[in-house]
């Protein structure tokens, strides 16, 4: 896809300081991702939270709302997480898809596969010591299995997160056995300094990455990185044909001031066009990856 496709990671469980423009309630959501979508991001990422504490929020309820409020404010792509309960039952974990799909009004169109288990404890070097040691992510391949067939019951797709090269030596096995779905949408997850469960945001953290994507597979890469600045490696990404999912929920972008959602997308695209890539409109991503739309 010639097309640049642009995923606005909204907000994440990210706090309000230093970026008081991290979206929390569902009408913030929602103004955040049209003004995305106006900047030219396509696909809208976003996590329930408490309007006023910003506190994580399970409620399938809450993401109905979003939904509806999304879908009442743009074309957008929906694209809710899976990660709103990661450490309860399989059905639990896609309980707020199955709640938003059963109107055209709020149902979620993409969710996120994590292709990883992992340590997630977070490692401070000046102290010497990690966040949580007992901190452990679980995602065997019988619970890819069964995230994957719970929301495409629903009509909705999963989406291959890459953590790692062993990340991608799953997707062909995936793939072959039905997890995953051609064409597919692969994430490559890039970490700041002390989160290890990811490759470092440097040209030679992706490339290790690119050097691993097979061949052969109809897909397209997106770049994620989780507490970094992805507009410090946009040209690389552009020139390697890749496209971006990033946003206030990944890291702040105090160096644009205090920037809104859409502020980075706008920085982001005119980097793009200075490469010749357009972004894409949501209908042209729904026509890539054969998405029921609103
Ligand atoms: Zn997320």
């Amino acid at each position: 896809m010639d097309e640049l496709l642009i995923e606005a990671r909204l907000n994440e469980y990210t706090p309000r300081e230093p970026n008081p423009n991290v979206p929390f309630a569902p009408e913030e959501i929602a103004q955040a991702a049209a003004a995305c979508r106006d900047a030219g991001a396509s696909v809208a990422h976003f996590h329930a939270r408490d309007p006023e504490t910003g506190a994580a929020s399970t409620e399938p309820a809450v993401y109905c709302e979003i939904g509806r409020a999304l879908r009442a404010s743009s074309d957008m792509v929906v694209m809710p997480t899976l990660g709103a309960t990661v450490s309860t039952a399989i059905e639990e974990r896609f309980a707020h898809i199955l709640s938003m799909a059963k109107s055209p009004a709020t149902r979620a169109e993409l969710v996120p596969l994590d292709l990883a288990s992992a340590n997630t404890s977070v490692y401070d070097r000046g102290q010497r010591s990690f966040d949580n040691e007992d901190s452990l992510y679980e995602n065997t391949v019988a619970t890819l299995r069964a995230l994957s067939e719970g929301v495409r019951a629903v009509g909705v797709r999963p989406i291959g997160v890459a953590y790692s090269v062993p990340s991608l030596r799953l997707v062909e096995p995936l793939l072959e056995t039905g997890v995953l779905q051609e064409p597919l949408y692969l994430q490559l997850l890039l970490t700041r300094e002390g989160v290890l469960s990811g490759h470092p945001a440097t040209r030679r953290g992706l490339d290790a990455l690119l050097d691993f994507i097979p061949d052969g597979v109809d897909l397209e890469w997106n770049v994620l990185g989780y507490g970094s600045n992805l507009l410090e490696l946009a040209d690389v990404v552009l020139e390697r044909g890749g496209h971006f999912a990033l946003g206030l929920g990944d890291y702040p972008y105090l160096e644009l001031g205090t920037p809104t959602n859409a502020d980075v997308i706008a920085n982001l695209v005119a980097r793009a066009r200075a490469h010749g890539r357009e972004p894409a409109t949501p209908a042209r991503v729904r026509e890539r990856f054969g998405l029921i739309g609103p």
